[in-house]
């Protein structure tokens, strides 16, 4: 609470009392807060991978580059890092502008089993090098309504992480279900898992059970904060089901497109 005290003055000018204005200020110090822990993070996150380029670069004019193995070596380090500053810098500028709404939904039917087909296209191969087997819904048209873009990130982000998280051999599906006035689409995998206790904190940005495990995935920390974000802006909610050394199953619901009635 934020409190202004001021007299209150009778007109002979004796004080009769004391007015008190009290202001909720808990809302912006939260905000405060937020903004500054988020700074604070995406400097962290920056800092990194400039220090590993800018180490590697150092050591390679300093004489490293005669040796043309490790030349390489330290090469693909510095582009390795510098793919990471991009995902990274895309991810943050994403995710800040939905936030901000600053770019509305352009609503359109989408069909979300061409929406699964068409992003597993581009994943695939990324399974396909850890012998991961996909098994994805029966080919039936589902009709949502929402921006094709956005729903394709959300399916993008979910199936990278179910692979980056799922070890040599494992599985994942996909399924769709319909209900009477809803889609639910769910992700499931035969991965790490995650404990019950991390469960409540994965949406937040940069948070990641294991930070090194999610950086050599080529993790952001940001993957989640944007779905949820974007299934929120689609007026959907998301849900995570997980057992530790299980795997861990995501459950996106979403508005179901109301057939028009004439
Ligand atoms: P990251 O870029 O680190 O994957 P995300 O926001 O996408 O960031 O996910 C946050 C964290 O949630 C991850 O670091 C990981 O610890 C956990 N996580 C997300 N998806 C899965 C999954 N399918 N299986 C196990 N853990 C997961």
């Amino acid at each position: 609470l934020d409190a202004h005290l001021a007299p209150y003055v009778g007109e002979s000018g004796e004080v009769k009392g004391i007015i008190a204005v009290l202001h909720d200020v808990t809302d912006i110090r939260r905000l405060e807060k937020m903004r500054s822990e988020f700074v604070a993070n995406v400097s962290h996150e920056l800092k990194t991978p400039i220090t590993s380029v800018k180490g590697f670069a150092e050591t390679l004019l300093d004489g490293a580059m005669e040796d043309e193995e490790l030349c390489r070596s330290f090469l693909t380090i510095i582009y390795d890092e510098s793919d990471r500053l991009h995902r990274l810098i895309k991810d943050i500028l994403y995710l800040s502008s939905i936030e901000h709404h600053r770019i509305p939904l352009t609503i359109e039917n989408v069909n979300l089993t061409q929406a699964v087909y068409g992003t597993a296209d581009t994943v695939k191969e990324g399974a396909a090098k850890k012998n991961i087997d996909m098994t994805f819904p029966e080919k039936k048209d589902v009709w949502i309504e929402g921006e094709r873009d956005r729903i394709q990130q959300i399916i993008l982000n979910l199936l990278s992480n179910a692979i980056s998280y799922t070890p040599e051999g494992g599985e994942i599906s996909v399924t769709i279900t319909e209900q009477e006035n809803e889609v639910k689409l769910r992700i499931s995998d035969t991965g790490i898992g995650i404990a019950q206790k991390e469960l409540p904190r994965i949406f937040e940005r940069f948070y990641r059970v294991d930070k090194a495990r999610s950086r050599n995935s080529g993790g952001t920390g940001l993957g989640l904060a944007i779905v949820k974000h974007l299934v929120d802006s689609h007026h959907g909610t998301i849900n995570v089901e997980s057992m530790e050394g299980e795997g861990t199953t995501f459950i996106v619901t979403l508005p179901k497109k109301q057939e028009q009635e004439i």
